[in-house]
């Protein structure tokens, strides 16, 4: 089986309608295998185009459809005879005489499949069969089953089949639960086939397809028996493993993801003098090799900074509205997205970390600034392409200069840095406290404080508690502003787990939804990945 893996459905649908072009511009009358549902309306679409062109003439063409539901009249907006008239039919020159789709009006199915049958057989056989497959790997309408009915039959459709294209339908109950459908042997006895595969939906049964035994259970396994199978699909349905990508300011993290999990991991040193070229040519590198290695899907990206109109623009990095994904998608010739990296990090809390039983989440990053990203209904919401700057929302009126050029920012109150900063002031301020032998014996640090705590230093504590109120009061903020069922605190001062928690939340009652991310530093390169 030849398989050609696309960038996105757009190109895929040329891809198949470029190979029916070939084959129609070399034998004008050929006989043409069509399918329905929604993974082949963009090839129609190509090949009406094509048509509007000049560059295709139908006028010769036969078509046989490989099924319809039944009982359905032709009528019906959901039946595939109203389907391929609305997708391709009644915009090309095609001689109706010379459409063929299975009769769903007819009062005795089992001979309408005979009829069908034995046309397909007369006409000398279809020259390219388009197929789509269902997430349980059904071609046609032949589902999984202990055994597969070779010539064209009445079927019954399963659950999943039902489910799966119930979208069409006012509701589930009106989907028919029988069809008429070319047979295993009808299908295989085209002379070329193309198979089409779109979406994540499909991996399932395309992974499959690609590597298990022939076998009834994915129908579409049968197809390796042909010689002349041509798979056409995207990255998702060909894959589920990603690559997420974590630029930090010294370093980027880059991660192969597979269900969640990190399954392989890289790095890439960032120099002060190196270019946006210079940095996205090292992340490219690593990822072509990591292509080469594992079957990937797409890549995602968390930087600092905002993105905007897909431009990067991160004060602390050569990004000044660069086009990060667009030269990476050059590159590369996959999908590539990016985000901003606390929102990558919320992903990757909200579904691989503590924030996986929820539906919304906030997570705060308690770090040398506070970064913030925000999931609602399982999506970042990142505004215009800058929320989630909770670290720069203002926790007292004409308070601490911060760099932003605002006055009172939470992270110059709330963050680490500020914690080095209120523990070096207590010190300087009491000379003789605990705090202050500890200040003046080693290089403060975030942990400082932790130490003077647990010898009980009375002006530790004392620090520790107001610093505490200040993380309260801009968590109570983003809870009435938000109401997200959870506030996850991530970054190195959540290390401190329950010591923090603790009085916080006594601090913050009755608001109770705050807990401690899990993923820590791999939530970033997960999140990416799942962008
Ligand atoms: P879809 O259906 O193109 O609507 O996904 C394909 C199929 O069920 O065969």
């Amino acid at each position: 089986m030849k398989v050609i893996v696309c960038k996105n459905y757009e190109e895929m649908s040329k891809k198949a309608a470029d190979i029916i072009k070939k084959q129609i511009k070399k034998k004008p009358d050929s006989i043409l295998g069509l399918a329905t549902g929604s993974t082949p309306v963009g090839t129609y679409e190509c090949l009406v185009k094509m048509y509007n062109d000049g560059e295709l003439d139908f006028e010769k063409i036969t078509t046989f459809n490989l099924d319809e539901y039944y009982p359905i009249s032709h009528d019906s907006d959901q039946s595939y005879h109203y389907f391929m008239n609305e997708n391709l039919f009644k915009y090309v020159n095609i001689n109706k005489s010379r459409i063929h789709i299975p009769d769903g009006e007819t009062e005795d199915p089992n001979a309408e499949c005979e009829r069908y049958e034995e046309m397909v057989k007369e006409s000398g056989g279809v020259d390219i069969q388009i197929l789509g497959i269902g997430r349980n790997g059904h071609i046609g309408f032949n589902e999984p089953d202990l055994s597969l009915n070779a010539k064209t039959h009445l079927t019954s459709l399963t659950e999943d089949t039902i489910e799966a294209n119930s979208r069409f339908f006012d509701n589930e109950d009106e989907v028919p639960k029988h069809a008429l459908t070319m047979g295993m042997s009808t299908i295989l006895s085209s002379k070329k086939i193309i198979l089409l595969a779109n979406g994540s939906s499909k991996h399932k049964a395309i992974s499959q397809l690609l590597t298990s035994d022939i076998t009834t259970d994915n129908p579409s396994t049968l197809l390796k028996v042909h010689p002349d199978v041509t798979l056409i699909c995207d990255y998702e349905a060909y894959s589920d493993m990603r690559i997420g990508v974590d630029i930090g300011g010294m370093s980027v993290k880059i991660g192969v993801v597979d269900d969640n999990e990190i399954i392989d991991r890289a790095s890439v040193e960032i120099n002060k003098g190196m270019t946006a070229d210079d940095i996205t040519k090292k992340i490219a590198a690593v990822c072509k090799g990591l292509k080469k290695k594992y079957q990937i899907a797409s890549i995602g990206i968390g930087t600092p900074g905002t993105i905007s109109d897909g431009k990067i623009f991160a004060a602390n990095l050569p990004f000044k509205n660069y086009p990060l994904a667009e030269t990476l998608e050059k590159k590369l010739g996959m999908p590539v997205r990016v985000e901003n990296d606390a929102n990558c990090a919320a992903l990757g809390e909200f579904v691989a970390g503590a924030g996986k039983e929820y539906n919304s989440i906030v997570l705060v990053t308690l770090g040398t600034g506070i970064g913030s990203g925000i999931v609602i209904d399982g999506k970042i919401y990142s505004g215009r392409g800058a929320a989630g700057e909770a670290g720069h929302m203002c926790v007292e009126m004409d308070g601490l200069d911060c760099p932003c050029g605002r006055k009172g920012c939470w992270e110059q109150y709330a963050s680490a840095a500020a914690l080095i900063r209120q523990t070096k002031e207590a010190a300087a301020k009491n000379p003789d406290s605990l705090l202050a032998e500890i200040v003046n014996s080693e290089t403060v640090t975030g942990k400082t404080l932790f130490k003077a705590l647990n010898k009980n230093c009375p002006v530790a504590e004392d620090v520790f508690d107001k610093f505490v109120s200040y993380i309260a009061a801009g968590i109570i903020s983003l809870v009435n502003i938000l109401d997200t069922e959870q506030v996850l605190l991530a970054g190195g001062l959540s290390n401190e787990g329950e010591r923090i928690l603790k009085p916080l939340l006594e601090k913050i009652a009755p608001i109770n939804c705050v807990s401690i991310a899990q993923l820590k530093s791999d939530a970033g390169v997960i999140g990416a990945a799942a962008l």
